[in-house]
Order: C-alpha cells, then structure tokens, then sequence
C-alpha cells in the first residue's frame, strides 16, 4: 500500500471512487464505517447509499466529472446506520491516469452535526422574530451608533416605516412622525449614556399626542456587552403605561382625598388592629377624646375611652365585629382624656381582606352628648306643654283646611260633655250654631289666607247633652307650620261672661224704664204740689195784708215755708228734666254783664237785709256770648243763694272775668267755706256738707247739681276756690269762640 494510499485510508473523512455509471471502485474505511451497507458486495452503486441528491442528478454530477469538469462542491446526503441520514458536503473530482479518467473521486466531510445547528438556529431564529414581533409593548435593537438594526411591529407598525427606519436613529424617527423632537432627542441622548456607561437605563418619556393627551412609556434601554468587552448592540424597549399612570394618579389623587377627607371629616375616625388597639386616629378623633394621636396609638380601646360600667357590653360588640363579619351601630357612653363622660354614637365596620378574615376594623363616631340633652330637654318641655293643653280649661283643637277635626284636647271633655276620641275626623259644622255658622266659616276663610294671623270670634257650640255653650275662639293659622299642619282653634266656655253681659244690657234697660216712670211721677206729682201750692202763696200773700198784726208774723212764715217748698220743687222739676235730656236750651248772643246785672239784683236786697257788703263789678265793654238767658240766670241765682246762705260776715262780690279764649263770673263770699273732704262731692245731687241734725242751713242738696248740670250744657266749666272759715269763690267760665264783640255786630 502505498503512503497517499494509507492517508486516504485512514481520513476520517469518507472518500470513495466511482466509475462512469457510479459503482464504486474503491473506498476508504472512514465510509465503510459510516454505511450501512457493505461497499465490499459486488457491483455497489453510489447511488444506493446517497439520499440526496437522487440517483439522477448523482449521475448527471458523475457525468460532468467525466466530461471534464475539474472539481464541484455539493452537499450529500447518505443512508447511514439505524434508518438514519449524514449530511456531507462533498467535492467531485476525476481520477486520471495518463491523461484518461479512471474515475470519479467523492472527498466528503460530515457536516451533519453543523446542518442541524443551523437548522436549530434558523428555527430559533424564528422563534425569536416570532416573540419579538408579538411581544407586548416596543422592540428595537439599534448598533452602537444609535442607528435602528430592527424593529417589531409594535416600535413602527407600518411595514414601510419600519423598513425605511433600518439605519436611522430616534431623532429621525421622531421627525417622521411629527412628535415631540425633545423626547426623540432624549432618547437618543439615553442610548449614548447607556453605551458609555454600559448600563441598563430605565426611565418614564412623556409624549404629547393629539386632543392634549399623553401618552407615557415606561423605557428600558439595554447594551449588549460582547465577550471583548464592548457594546455592539443595544435594546430599546418600550411599554404604554399610560392608562397605569393616569390610573395611578388617580389613585394617588383618591388616596389624598380620602385622607383629606379623613383628617378634615367632623366625626371621628378611629381603625383597630384586632387586639382592640388604635391604628389611625383622626383630628376629629382628637377632639372628641381629647387625647392626641401619638398618645391614642397603641392603645387598647376598652382602657382608652370606654368607662367601666360599659366594657363588658363593649367587649360583647367588639366580640360580634370580630367574629360575625358584620357592621354594628350603638350608642355608649365614653370618657374623654379629662375624664368627663360623654355620649357617642358608634358605626363600626369590620374589614374583610380577599380571603373572608378580618384584618382590621373602623369606627365612626360622632358626640352626641349635645344632642342627648337637646332631645331630653325638648322631651321635658314637649311633656310640660303636653299637660298645659291637657290641663288648659280652654279647648285647644287643630282642624284641617277641610275643617275636620284633627286634635282636640282632652278639656272638651268637661267644657262640651265628648270623650276627645269620639271627635277625631268630625267635622265642625255639626257642633256649630246654623245662626253661627255662616260668620263663622268667613272667619274660618280669612284665616286661611293669613298664615299665623288670630282672629277672636263668639259662637255657640253644641254641647253632648244638647245645649249650646257660649264660646270666645281663637283661630291661629298653623297650615304652614309642618309639626302642626292646621288652624289651632283655643276655644273658652264664655257662658258665665255672656250672662253676666246679657244681666247688664237688662239692668240698663231696666234702669232706663224706672227712670221714665220717676219722671212721670215726679211730672205729675210735683204739678199736684204745684197748684195747690201756688194757692196757699197767693193766699199767704193776701193774709198777710188782711189779718191783724198780731197774726201776721204767722202768714208771713207759710208764705216763707211756701216759696222755700216752691224752690225745692222747681230744683226737683229740673234736676229731673236735666236728667231726663229734656230741657232744650235756646242760645242767643247776649251781653254777659246785662245777665249779671240781672241776676245780682235780685239779691241786693237781701244781702243789705242781713247787713253783708255786696258788690257787683261788670266788664267795661258789653261781652257778647251764645248764652241761654234762663240757664245762665239759673247758675248765678244758684251761686249767689249759696254765697249769701254761707255767709255770715263781710260780703259778697259778683265779678264779669275775662279768661283767654273764654269770658265768666266769679261768685265770691267771706263764709264758712267748705272742707278738702267735701269738695269731691259738691256737685252731687243731694249732697250737703251739713248733714242731719247738724244742718243749720235750708236747701235740698240740688243747687250744685244743677248748676253743673247746666255749665255742661253750655259748654262752659266751674271752678272753686274754697279755705274754710275764709270763704269760698264759685268761678264760670263759658266759652267765647261763639262770642262775637257788639262793636263787630254793630257794625
Ligand atoms: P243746698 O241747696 O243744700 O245749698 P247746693 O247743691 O247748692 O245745695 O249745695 C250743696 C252744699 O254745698 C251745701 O249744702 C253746702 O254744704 C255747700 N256749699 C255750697 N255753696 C257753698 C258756699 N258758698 N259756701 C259754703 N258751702 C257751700
């Protein structure tokens, strides 16, 4: 065997020589140990043991090689041992000897275990373009210039935008796309930092977008660090987190709110871990307890705030919150840090995690102690104002605008003879007086358009047994007023009232009959008197002519005794007509100093008589008044009697007065003059100071009263000075707006 033989023989590779139509001429042992045939056999064909190509093309190749052609690479492949195949990359070559070819050399090389490394490598390949086209969010890998080596369709979903943006860098990629160039720039400026620094760079781009939106990626930029150390590559990957930000501000936004909300809310908020201990405390949670947060965290609730005749209920709650799942409400008493006592009223939550278990619990507590004792003291007056209606001898009803009853309180009981349930839903009209009704349903209806407004009307109402009662009502319009939502009627019983009103228009009447029968009587008596009278003076007068001295002194004292009864009669008859209304007096404009005059003179004889001064003084001008002569002459001729019947010593003066706007007469004595006591009763009829046995002076206790009586009339006024033992002045004014001067008339 010759060297080159040997080398052949022992190359691990398979080589084999064929001739023209493929069977093999010779072959070494690295092919007889690969095949599973034995190329010893006899006529053995290449073809039998080459899969690929197939047996045509084999020869085709075969062919070639004979015709010349130097040398050809091709890839084979053979049937080897246990059903399997090698895949060969082979060279085909002639064989000479002395210019002629002997045969086709086949050099090969297993290739196999390469083939399927590559084969698993373009499989992978694929598997891997596969992932990063369809992996969430942006892919791009760029070189260490910056410039795209490849996108997934998320990074450009447009296939000629990702193609054209093959060798481009962000910058340019942004312009494209018309977005934001600083977040382009950045991205760029990123990548360099991360080649540079040959780290993973992690950081949040804000893109602006249409509509004012935008639109946040979250980006991580990645170098890729070879075996000699240096970047070649970079990943750049991108993830939308935009609806995860606005998602987490909004969070972040309601986590402040409630928090706010919690810190700002007006009732407590207290959280418990499950041994009862304070977890949060808010600042309503401060003042109501009085103690801080720090001081309140911590600590058990039972020895906190909850006093001690309490815990044991507490404990119970508490109990239920932890075990039954379920929220609890009460109100309890606590202590404040100060130690005061308050009432709360307490909403407690236990919370439930995904698993069913309670893991915390939350109370919310608000003090009602204020409003504990505002309902207490509205129960007390509420009670108090209760038993006054109850209580009330007046009848207190609501009717409603129908005018059904609707409350009537339980007095109607003993002022109208009904049980009060007997009236609920009765309507007013049957208790009420047919002659009532009418008036009173128009007061009923003004009321209603009046909210609030009183109206005080008199009715009659039904009582049970039949009778009607006497009623003053008072309607209050309450229609408007929810808690009582009707008209309040007080009624009060006023039978006692209407009697005693009905007693006083009889006694009236009464008194007015009498009246007119004593006028009658006095009429017709005193003209019986009158006559018989006016006889016995005229005799007097002509016995005292007629009869002999010695018994004159007697006719002269009944002429005396006559005319003093006379006077009384005449002071009876118009006392009485006064009374009565039926003296009629006639004014006339008279000169004052003419009455005067007239009426002093009747007395100057008498005064002289008795040896009293007497002085008349008159006014210098005539003063006009609308003056009733008789009236007038009446007045002075009373005063004047009086004065003279008084006085004893010194005299009497009757004076013409002038007063601002009214002229008058002042009748003055030097008498006895009359006591503060009697003053008040002066000018009532029959009065005298002197009274009985101790009456020194004539008169019938009228004078007074008439001349009062008189001055009334004519508008005019009496005045009296009087000091006891010094005398007394009697002064009447009439007015003087009727006055007309006589040189005004006269002219
Ligand atoms: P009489 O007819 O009694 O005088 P009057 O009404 O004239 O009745 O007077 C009532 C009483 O007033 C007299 O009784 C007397 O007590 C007292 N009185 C009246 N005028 C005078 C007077 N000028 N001086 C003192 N007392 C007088």
């Amino acid at each position: 065997m010759s060297w080159y033989q040997q080398i052949v023989d022992t190359s691990p590779n398979p080589i084999f020589v064929t001739d023209r139509s493929g069977r093999l001429l010779l072959w070494n042992q690295a092919l007889a140990r690969l095949l599973a045939t034995d190329p010893q056999e006899e006529d053995v064909r290449c073809t039998a043991f080459i899969a690929d190509p197939g047996p045509e093309a084999m020869q085709a190749l075969i062919d070639q090689v004979y015709e010349g052609e130097t040398m050809h690479d091709v890839a084979l492949a053979f049937h080897v041992q246990e059903g399997q195949q090698c895949h060969m990359q082979a060279r085909l070559y002639p064989l000479r000897d002395d210019g002629e070819i002997q045969g086709c050399i086949v050099a090969s090389t297993d290739v196999t275990v390469r083939e399927e490394a590559r084969a698993q490598l373009k499989h992978l390949e694929a598997f891997y373009a596969q992932v990063l086209q369809h992996m969430p969010g942006t892919l791009a890998v760029l070189d260490r210039e910056g410039r795209y080596l490849y996108l997934n369709e998320a990074a450009a979903p447009d296939p000629s935008l990702r193609h054209w943006l093959l060798g481009k860098t962000p910058v340019e990629h942004f312009r494209r796309r018309g977005l934001r160039m600083s977040v382009g720039w950045e991205r760029y400026n990123r990548i360099q930092e991360a080649i540079a620094q040959q780290r993973v760079i992690e950081y949040r781009e804000e893109i602006p977008m249409a509509h004012n939106q935008i639109k946040y990626i979250r980006r991580i930029i990645a170098p890729i660090v070879a075996e000699d150390g240096e970047v070649h590559f970079v990943i750049s990957h991108g993830r939308d987190v935009t609806d995860h930000t606005l998602a987490e501000r909004a969070l972040r936004a309601s986590r402040e709110r409630i928090s706010l909300f919690v810190q700002q809310a007006p009732v407590a908020i207290v959280e418990w871990d499950l041994d009862f201990r304070v977890t949060a405390w808010n600042p309503a949670a401060e003042r109501i307890f009085g103690y801080s947060r720090d001081e309140a965290l911590g600590e058990r609730g039972t020895t906190l705030i909850v006093p001690e005749h309490v815990r044991g209920e507490v404990d119970e709650v508490w109990q239920a919150l932890v075990h039954k799942k379920g929220g609890t409400r009460n109100v309890n008493e606590n202590v404040r840090k100060d130690g005061t006592v308050i009432t709360c009223s307490w909403y407690n939550t236990p919370v439930v995690n995904a698993r069913g278990e309670v893991i915390e619990v939350v109370s919310i507590v608000q003090d009602i102690t204020e409003r504990v004792h505002m309902s207490q003291a509205l129960a007390q007056s509420e009670e108090r104002f209760r038993k006054l209606v109850q209580n009330s001898s007046d009848t207190i009803t609501v009717v409603d605008a129908a005018g059904r009853l609707r409350y009537v309180s339980p007095s109607v009981e003993h002022v109208f003879g009904y049980p009060p349930d007997e009236l609920a839903d009765e309507h007013t009209a049957i208790f009420i007086h047919p002659d009532d009704r009418k008036r009173v349903y128009d007061a009923f209806a003004a009321s209603l358009d009046q909210p609030g407004a009183t109206h005080p009307i008199d009715l009659r109402v039904r009582h049970a047994d039949g009778h009607w009662v006497d009623v003053e009502a008072l309607a209050t319009n309450l229609l408007d007023d929810a808690s009582v939502g009707g008209l309040v009627i007080n009624m009060r019983d006023i039978t006692e009232r209407k009697a005693y009103e009905r007693g006083l228009v009889e006694a009236k009447e009464e008194a007015e009959a009498m009246a007119r029968i004593k006028n009658t009587i006095v009429n017709n008596i005193s003209h019986e008197i009158r006559t018989p009278l006016t006889a016995i003076l005229g005799f007097a007068e002509v016995l005292r002519e007629e009869v002999p001295s010695e018994h004159r002194e007697f006719a002269r004292l009944i002429h005396m005794s006559g005319v003093r009864l006379m006077d009384t009669l005449n002071s009876v008859l118009d006392f009485s007509r006064l009374e009565s209304g039926e003296l009629d007096l006639e004014l006339k404009p008279l000169d004052l100093n003419h009455i005067v005059e007239e009426a002093a003179a009747l007395y100057r004889s008498q005064a002289e008589r008795r040896g009293l001064d007497y002085e008349v003084r008159l006014h210098d001008d005539p003063l006009t008044l609308h003056l009733d002569r008789g009236a007038v002459l009446r007045i002075l001729g009373n005063l004047i009697s009086n004065a003279l019947k008084f006085t004893d010593e010194g005299g009497i003066s009757v004076e013409v007065v002038m007063g601002d706007d009214c002229a008058g007469v002042a009748v003055k004595d030097t008498g006895i003059g009359i006591s503060e006591s009697f003053r008040p009763h002066l000018f009532e009829e029959f009065q005298q100071e002197s009274e009985g046995l101790a009456r020194q002076h004539g008169g019938s206790g009228l004078g007074l009263a008439i001349t009062s009586r008189l001055v009334d009339a004519l508008d005019g006024r009496i005045e009296v000075e009087s000091e006891q033992g010094r005398g007394s002045t009697f002064t009447v004014w009439f007015p003087s707006e009727r006055s007309e001067s006589s040189s005004a008339s006269d002219a």
